[in-house]
């Protein structure tokens, strides 16, 4: 390591051994220090259009995806139990902690979170709309409201978009946050930013994997995730996906994005010493034929926790819409469960009511 911050030394999330034994090698053996392999760009078929770094990845046959969308639009006639429980946020803390920036994470529900870090104030994926889809009246259904009221939000100096499926780039959504507030940054993957200039929002800055811009001393930095994109019929793969880094003076902060389980997530860890907190989806992972190299299962997901050199993972991704198959209440048990089996305490492991704030 050259810079002294090995993440498998660091924390709690290191697997039992592993440090031990990276330290017990490097004291026996003085290694030079390996370069490591850029994190991007991000590679592109011949055809111009965004590939994954293990090539294309499948999502299920015919025989798989046709029966699953029939599931879904029947799902909007049947209830679903086991929805996360919501607590009143009237964002009262949030707007007075933005000029004095304590070390916040709020759950707004899905992949939606509020971050308050080294005097910086940012959303994550903001979805506030009640389906994600084209259209307001069809598509998978909200099971619970955001967790905090658009109105009720602190200023917002910056927004960090992983990609362009409905679920995480909401256009409603993020017209009400420009027209709130027209210095509110948005940091969108390549390829994604004429879908905001095409909606009157003009602050908009595409990133590449692998580049970063700063924003009020505090490092903003787009990253691999192993996912796809399409939004409208023949648009597939022309816009790139990502996760997103956040890194201030005082605390790191890691966003995953929608992604499979895959070998980025070490490769970040060690680039960047592992995180203070990283923000891992545990939800949509069934039907697994189709899922499975798109999206973390729960015990996938605290191996990425773990990859990443996390003091904290928390749980997202789940309970909030219907997108697949799996009961609303498995993954956080599972998320649970997987943590506990893997030996990480139960206070590094974060599951949110809908609404709520912890301190990081
Ligand atoms: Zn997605
Ligand atoms: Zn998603």
């Amino acid at each position: 390591m050259t810079n002294g911050h090995d993440p498998r030394t660091r924390g709690r999330w290191q697997r039992p051994l592993g440090g031990l034994g990276l330290l017990a090698l490097s004291a026996l053996v003085a290694l030079p220090p390996a370069a490591e392999p850029a994190l991007g760009p991000a590679p592109r078929s011949s055809d111009g259009r965004f590939t994954n770094t293990v090539g294309e990845i499948g999502h299920g046959s015919l025989g798989v995806r046709l029966p699953f969308f029939l599931r879904r639009m029947a799902g909007a006639f049947r209830s679903r139990p086991g929805a996360p429980e919501r607590v009143p946020n009237d964002g009262a803390f949030l707007r007075e902690n933005a000029r004095h920036s304590e070390p916040t994470v709020t759950w707004v529900g899905h992949a939606t979170l509020l971050v308050q870090m080294d005097h910086v104030t940012f959303l994550t994926d903001p979805i506030w709309s009640d389906r994600p889809s084209p259209v307001s009246f069809l598509g998978p259904r909200r099971f619970v409201p955001p967790g905090i009221a658009l109105a009720d939000l602190p200023p917002i100096d910056f927004v960090v978009i992983s990609h362009n499926h409905y679920d995480h780039l909401d256009l409603p959504t993020l017209v009400d946050l420009a027209e709130r507030d027209p210095t509110t940054k948005f940091f969108v993957p390549l390829g994604n930013a004429e879908l905001l200039r095409g909606k009157g929002i003009e602050n908009v800055h595409p990133l590449d994997w692998g580049q970063e811009v700063s924003v009020e001393g505090v490092r903003v930095v787009c990253l691999p995730a192993q996912h796809w994109s399409k939004r409208g019929i023949g648009d597939d793969l022309k816009a790139l996906w990502s996760s997103w880094a956040v890194v201030g003076p005082t605390r790191s902060f890691y966003h995953a994005g929608d992604t499979g389980y895959f070998d980025g997530f070490e490769r970040i860890g060690r680039q960047f010493g592992g995180f203070d907190l990283a923000a891992v989806p545990i939800g949509a992972y069934e039907p697994v034929a189709m899922m499975r190299s798109s999206h973390l299962d729960p015990e996938e997901a605290i191996r990425a926790a773990s990859d990443l050199g996390a003091e904290r993972a928390m749980a997202m991704h789940y309970g909030t819409f219907d997108l697949s198959d799996e009961p609303l209440d498995e993954p956080p048990e599972r998320f649970r469960a997987a943590a506990a089996a893997a030996g990480f305490a139960p206070d590094a492991t974060w599951v949110f009511d809908v609404g709520e704030t912890r301190g990081f």
